[in-house]
C-alpha cells in the first residue's frame, strides 16, 4: 500500500510531484534546520485517488491519525484541546504554482471551548477571538462555499458600529460578537451549525482542498497554462504560529533580491499584529521589510541570514513567507521566485559572477519572451506622468494617441494622419478595422483572452485590457479615471502594454537600451552600457556559440535586411516580392493582366524586369555573403487590381453620363474574371506562375541579373529561388526547369556562373505528405508555417482570429493560438514527416522555416528538435530566435 502522508522531515525539494511545491520546500527547509512549524503533507496521490473514487483511500485516515498524534506529542497539546489547543493550517499546494486558484484554512481546532483555552494560554482574549472569527470566515468560504462578501460585510458593519476604520480597532468583545454573527451566516447558508469537532474540521478542510483541484476556475487555468489536468494537489497540515499576538508579532513576505530589478538588497513587506494573507490583502498599510530591523532586530538578523542560506542553497532568487510570534521567527514557505524580464537577466548574470551557477544554467533561466519584453520601446521613466489607472498588460509596447471611442472615428482620424488609441469597453469583430487603424487599444472589460487581447497580440499592437477602474463611456465619448479625471474624445492618452498602465497626455517614448545594443549603438564594453545590457550581451554571446540552428530574417527590402543583419541575422529566409508590384508599378501589373496579345504581355513584363532587378541588387548588397531566399510572387493577382465596387461605380457613373471608358470596362471584366470566393485557396503562388506565362521567369531573370551585377561589382551574392504553394512535384518541376534555363542564359549573357539553389515552400499538407517526391526537384524546403497552419486546420486566419479565437481560448480549446505558437501535434507532425522523407530522398537538402513561428520561443525548440537547419523570422525577433535556439541546444 502506498504511503500517503509524509512528515516534513521525510520530504525534500525534488519531490514536488508527490508533495507539491509548497510541501517539498517546507520539507527542504525543515531538513536545513530552519525554524519551520512542524507538520505533514498528504500526497498528490491521495488527492488523485479521492478525485477518481469520490472518497479518500483506505489507509489515509489511519496514517493521518498517526502523524497527527506524533505532531500532538511533539507540541505537547492535542488538536483543539479545550484548555490549551493545538491549532493547524490546512494548505493546498500543487506541483505547479497556481496562484489564487486553491485555498488554505488557518486556525483549525478552534471551537467555543478551545477559544477560551487559547485566550487563557496566550493571556490575550482579543487574539483568541480574532483567530476564531478568521477560522469561521475561511472555513465558510473555502470548505462550505459561502460567499465571502457576507463575512466582509459583517466586519464592515462591526467597524462602522464601533466607529473604527481598521480591524485592529475591534476588541475582544467586538470579535466575540462577530463570531456569533459569522456562525449565524454559516447556519443560515448551510442549514447546520458550524462544525465544532476539531478532527472533523480538519478532514473537511482536506477534502475541500482536494476538490478545489477541479473547481471550474482551476480547470480553466490549467487548460490555459497547459498544466496536466490529472496531477492533483497535495495538502499540508502545519502547526499554527501566530503573527496576531500583539505588536511584537507579525507576518511578512520577503525576496532574496528585488524581483523587479534583480538587484541585491532587502525587499519585502511586513505587517505587525497580523495573520496570514493580511500582508498582501492590503487591509492595513505594511511597512518595508527594512523597518523590521528597528522593530525586532534579532528576528531581522536571523531572517537575513536564513535568506542568504536559502539563496545559496536554491542557487536562485527565493521568495519567502514568514511569521514572527512574540519575537520568535518562523518560516512558512519558500520557493524560487517569479521575476520581471530585466531581473531575470540581471540575476542570471550576477549569479554567474558570484560563481553560484554556470553560464549554461544562466541560459536556462532567461527566456526569449523576456528578451522580447526588454526590446519594446518604453515610456521614459524620468518623464513626468499622470497615471489615470491600470488594466491588464495584454500586448506589450508603448502607444500614444488621441482617445477615440468607436472604430469609425479611429479609421477616419488615422486616415487624416492622427495617431489614435481606440478605447472600448470591449471589442468585437466589427472593431477590427478600427484596431488596425489605431496605435493601441484600451478596454475596460475582459481578460487576457478577450477579443481585444487576442487580436492585438496577433497584430503585434499595444493593448491594455480589462482596466475596470476606468469607466469607458462610449455613448458620451469620454472615459473617467478613478480619481474623477475625464478624458474626452480627442484628448491624448498614453498606454503601456508592458505594465498595463494608462497615462494622461503624451508620455515621451524612448528606445530600449537593449535594442540600441543590438543595433550597435551601445558598445557593451563602454560606460554607456548598464548592467542589463552587459547581462544580455554575455548571454547572447554564449548562445550564439552554443546553438545549432541558424537564424535568418524575413525582410523585403535593403533597409530591413540591413537592420536584420545588425540584429544578428545570418541571411534572409523569406523575401516577399509582392510589395515590389504595388505603388506606381500597379499599372504595369494591370497592363500585364489586360494584355490581349503575347506581345503586349511581354512588353509589360519587360518594363517590370529592370525595376525588379534594381530591388534585388540592393537587397543582395545588404546581405552580401549571406543567403537571400527570394519567394516568387505569391498572392492572388486580383490583389493588385482596383477594388471591384469602386471600379463598378466608376463604370456605372460613366455609363449614366453616356461616356465609355474602354480601359475601365476591360479592367472590370478582368476583375470579375479573377474574382475568387476564397482567394487564399485560389489562383496564387505556383498556380499563378503556371497560368501567367513569363511572370516567374521574369522574376528569376531579375534575380539572376542582379546577382550577375553584384558579381561584377566584386560582391558575393547568394540568392536562392523559392517557389510558393507547391502541392505536387509536377508544378515544381515545370517552374524549376524554366528557372534553371533562365539562370544559364543570364550566366552566359554576363559570362559568369550562376549556380543558385532552387527550392520550394512546404505550406500545403499535400506537399508535406509527398515531400519525398518533391525533394527530388528541390534543393531546399522552407516550411511556410502560416499557410500550413491555415490549411491543416482549415482556418482562414483573417476570419478566425477576429471572430471566434477569443471564444476558443476562453473555453480552453487551445491554450495559445496556433498562429502564435506552432501546433506541434498537427502541423508539427507534418513537418516531421516532410523532414524525414525529404532528407531520405536528398540527404543534403537544406531545411528551414519562414513562418512567424520562427520567432516564437516554444516553436523554436520544436524546430531544433525536428532537425531543421535554420529558422527565419522578422528582424526584430532575430535576437529572440538566437536566444531560444541556444537554449534548445544547451538543454540536454
Ligand atoms: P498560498 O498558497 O495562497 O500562499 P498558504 O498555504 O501559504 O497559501 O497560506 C496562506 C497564508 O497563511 C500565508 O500568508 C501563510 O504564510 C499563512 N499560513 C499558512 N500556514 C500557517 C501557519 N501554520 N501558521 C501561520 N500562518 C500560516
Ligand atoms: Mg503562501
Ligand atoms: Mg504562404
Amino acid at each position: 500500500m502506498p504511503k500517503y502522508v509524509y512528515e516534513f522531515s521525510e520530504g525534500n525539494k525534488d519531490l514536488k510531484e508527490l508533495l507539491g511545491g509548497k510541501g517539498a520546500n517546507l520539507a527542504e527547509m525543515t531538513n536545513l534546520g530552519l525554524p519551520v512549524p512542524p507538520g505533514f503533507t498528504i500526497t498528490t496521490e491521495a488527492c488523485r485517488h479521492y478525485l477518481e473514487h469520490g472518497e479518500v483511500p483506505d489507509g489515509l485516515a489511519g496514517e493521518v491519525a498517526e502523524r497527527l498524534a506524533a505532531l500532538e506529542a511533539a507540541m505537547g497539546k492535542r488538536l483543539g484541546q479545550a484548555d490549551d489547543p493545538l491549532l493547524v493550517s490546512v494548505r493546498s499546494g500543487a506541483a505547479f504554482s497556481m496562484p489564487g486558484m486553491m485555498e488554505t484554512v488557518l486556525n483549525i481546532g478552534l471551537n467555543d471551548a478551545s477559544v477560551e483555552g487559547l485566550a487563557a494560554q496566550s493571556g490575550d482574549a482579543r487574539f483568541a477571538w480574532d483567530s476564531y472569527r478568521r477560522l469561521i470566515q475561511m472555513f465558510g468560504r473555502t470548505v462550505q462555499g459561502i460567499d465571502g462578501e457576507l463575512f466582509e460585510d459583517a466586519i464592515e458593519a462591526a467597524k462602522r458600529d464601533k466607529g473604527v476604520t481598521s480591524d485592529v480597532g475591534l476588541d475582544a468583545d467586538d470579535l466575540r460578537k462577530l463570531v456569533e454573527v459569522f456562525k449565524g451566516i454559516v447556519a443560515e447558508r448551510t442549514g447546520r451549525a458550524f462544525p465544532d469537532d476539531p478532527r472533523e474540521q480538519m478532514d473537511l478542510a482536506v477534502r475541500a482542498v482536494f476538490s478545489s483541484w477541479n473547481a471550474p476556475r482551476a480547470v480553466l487555468y490549467r487548460r490555459q497554462e497547459r498544466i496536466p489536468a490529472d496531477l492533483g494537489t497535495a495538502v499540508n497540515v502545519c502547526a499554527m504560529v501566530f503573527g496576531n499576538l500583539g505588536m511584537d508579532s507579525g507576518t511578512g513576505v520577503a525576496f532574496t533580491r528585488d524581483p523587479a530589478s534583480g538587484r541585491q538588497g532587502v525587499y519585502g513587506d511586513y505587517l505587525q499584529n497580523a495573520q496570514g494573507e493580511d500582508v498582501v490583502a492590503g487591509i492595513r498599510n505594511t511597512v518595508p521589510l527594512g523597518d523590521l530591523e528597528r522593530i525586532d532586530k534579532r528576528s531581522y538578523d536571523e531572517l537575513m541570514s536564513i535568506m542568504e542560506r536559502l539563496e545559496n542553497h536554491y542557487r536562485d532568487l527565493c521568495d519567502i513567507e514568514f511569521t514572527i510570534e512574540r519575537g520568535r521567527l518562523w518560516m512558512l514557505q519558500t520557493r524560487v521566485g517569479k521575476r520581471t524580464a530585466a531581473a531575470a537577466f540581471r540575476i542570471a548574470d550576477q549569479l554567474v559572477d558570484q560563481g553560484v551557477i554556470t553560464l549554461d544554467e544562466a541560459v536556462a533561466r532567461v527566456t526569449g519572451d523576456q528578451l522580447a519584453q526588454l526590446m519594446f520601446p518604453r515610456f521614459d521613466e524620468g518623464a513626468e506622468r499622470t497615471r489615470l489607472g491600470r488594466g491588464m498588460n495584454a500586448s506589450p509596447g508603448a502607444a500614444v494617441g488621441r482617445a477615440v471611442f468607436d472604430s469609425y472615428t479611429a479609421i477616419k482620424w488615422s486616415r487624416s494622419g492622427e495617431d489614435v488609441i481606440l478605447c472600448r469597453r470591449e471589442t468585437n469583430p466589427d472593431d477590427l478595422e478600427g484596431m488596425i487603424a489605431a496605435q493601441g487599444i484600451l478596454t475596460s472589460r475582459g481578460g487576457k483572452t478577450s477579443h481585444a487581447a487576442v487580436v492585438a497580440r496577433g497584430m503585434g499592437k499595444t493593448c491594455v485590457c480589462g482596466a475596470e477602474e476606468i469607466d469607458v463611456d462610449t455613448k458620451n465619448r469620454r472615459l473617467t479615471a478613478p480619481d474623477g479625471t475625464t478624458v474626452e474624445e480627442g484628448d491624448v492618452i498614453s498606454i503601456d502594454g508592458t505594465t498595463g498602465e494608462v497615462f494622461l497626455g503624451a508620455v515621451p517614448v524612448v528606445a530600449s537600451p537593449v535594442v540600441r545594443y543590438f543595433e550597435g549603438e551601445i558598445d557593451p564594453a563602454s560606460d554607456q552600457a548598464d548592467d542589463l545590457v552587459r547581462a544580455v550581451h554575455r548571454i547572447m554571446h554564449y548562445v550564439d556559440a552554443a546553438r545549432r540552428l541558424y537564424v535568418r530574417a524575413n525582410a523585403d527590402n535593403a533597409e530591413d535586411a540591413a537592420r536584420a543583419r545588425r540584429m544578428g541575422a545570418q541571411g534572409i529566409g523569406l523575401c516577399r516580392t509582392e510589395h515590389m508590384f504595388l505603388g506606381d508599378r500597379r499599372q504595369l501589373v494591370e497592363r500585364l493582366i489586360l494584355a490581349d496579345t503575347e506581345e503586349e504581355q511581354e512588353e509589360a513584363l519587360d518594363t517590370l524586369l529592370p525595376l525588379q532587378q534594381d530591388d534585388f541588387v540592393e537587397l543582395l548588397a545588404a546581405m552580401d555573403g549571406l543567403p537571400v531566399t527570394v519567394r516568387l510572387l505569391d498572392p492572388p493577382l486580383h490583389e493588385f487590381l482596383p477594388d471591384i465596387t469602386e471600379l463598378s461605380v466608376r463604370v456605372a457613373v460613366a455609363e449614366a453620363r453616356g461616356e465609355k471608358h474602354e480601359n475601365d470596362l476591360r479592367l472590370l471584366q478582368a476583375v470579375h474574371r479573377l474574382h475568387e470566393q476564397n482567394p487564399m485557396l485560389g489562383l496564387r503562388g505556383v498556380r499563378l506562375g503556371l497560368v501567367v506565362p513569363g511572370l516567374f521567369t521574369m522574376q528569376v531573370r531579375a534575380i539572376a541579373r542582379a546577382a550577375a551585377e553584384r558579381l561584377r561589382a566584386g560582391g558575393r551574392p547568394r540568392p536562392e529561388v523559392m517557389i510558393p504553394l507547391v502541392g505536387t512535384v509536377q508544378e515544381l518541376e515545370i517552374i524549376r526547369d524554366a528557372s534553371l534555363r533562365v539562370l544559364a542564359e543570364v550566366g552566359e549573357e554576363y559570362g559568369v556562373e550562376l549556380d543558385f539553389p532552387v527550392g520550394t515552400m512546404i505550406e500545403l499538407p499535400r506537399a508535406a505528405l509527398t515531400a519525398g517526391q518533391i525533394a527530388e526537384h528541390a534543393e531546399f524546403f522552407s516550411f511556410g508555417t502560416n499557410d500550413l497552419t491555415q490549411t491543416v486546420w482549415g482556418f482562414s486566419r483573417d476570419d478566425v482570429e477576429a471572430s471566434f479565437f477569443s471564444a476558443y481560448l476562453e473555453k480552453g480549446v487551445f491554450g495559445v493560438s496556433p498562429f502564435e505558437s506552432l501546433d506541434v501535434d498537427g502541423v508539427g507532425r507534418l513537418i516531421r514527416i516532410a523532414v524525414e522523407e525529404g532528407r531520405r530522398a536528398r540527404p543534403g537538402i537544406k531545411l528551414g522555416i519562414c513562418g512567424e513561428h520562427g520567432g516564437d520561443p516554444v516553436s523554436v525548440h520544436f524546430f531544433h528538435a525536428a532537425g531543421l537547419d535554420y529558422v527565419s523570422c522578422s528582424p526584430f525577433r532575430v535576437p529572440v530566435a538566437r536566444l531560444e535556439a541556444g537554449r534548445a541546444a544547451a538543454r540536454r
